[in-house]
């Protein structure tokens, strides 16, 4: 008697762990589920955007800090960035974005010969804007030196993302800003020491909008 309540008792904790491991388990679905259906009309479409063949779509781990897996509340911006890390490549600062101790990413990077990697979906938040992380899409830019000027093939190449982001999200140009407009820091150095440069690259980017080039 003792001998098989024992046994119904070893029973019952098995049952009970079992649904625990399923319940642990099914968590992160049923935590993207809700995810998905609250998200707003407009994030929502983002996840229908055609990536062009011109980006390598490259995405980071869902990996704690640095991509989280939540969706932006709604789309208000691009926030352009410097890497800060002179000389390095998009492919590199990708992998640095994708460590689990990184907290920092960006749904961008531009490399120095123009090439454009995508590390986080559109419809998700990156970690590159502070506040602004809840309504913008940030890119990233590599530079060869301290200076932080860009290279012709990455200038162009951010005239193009950021084009096509503005016709992808609805966006006019005057809704493209640096992260020195959300935060007062000095990025992206080029474009907050040089105000002219910053204007013509927003003019470059109206141009290509209105031409379709991109
Ligand atoms: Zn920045």
């Amino acid at each position: 008697m003792r001998h098989s309540s024992r046994n119904y008792l070893l029973r019952r904790i098995l049952i009970a762990a079992l649904i625990l491991c399923l319940f642990a388990a099914s968590l992160p679905f049923s935590f993207r589920l809700i995810q998905r259906l609250s998200e707003s009309e407009e994030v929502a479409a983002l996840r229908q955007v055609e990536i062009p063949t011109w980006i390598e779509v490259d995405l980071i781990g869902i990996n704690g800090a640095a991509r989280r897996g939540t969706s932006l509340e709604s789309v208000g911006g691009i926030v352009i960035h410097y890497i800060g890390n002179p000389a390095t490549t998009a492919a590199q600062n990708r992998n640095y974005f994708d460590n689990p101790d990184t907290t920092v990413s960006a749904h961008f990077v531009i490399g120095l010969e123009g090439e454009i990697i995508q590390c986080v979906p559109l419809n998700e938040k990156s970690s590159a804007s502070n506040h602004r992380n809840a309504d913008t899409i940030s890119i990233e830019v590599c530079h060869p030196d301290e200076t932080g000027v860009f290279t012709d093939a990455s200038y162009r190449a951010l005239v193009r993302l950021s084009a096509w982001l503005c016709h992808e999200c609805g966006l006019d140009t005057e809704a493209i800003i640096r992260h020195y407009d959300v935060t007062g820091k000095t990025c992206p150095r080029w474009f907050v020491e040089d105000e002219e440069a910053w204007e013509k690259f927003r003019r470059d980017v109206a141009s290509a909008l209105e031409k379709g080039e991109f």
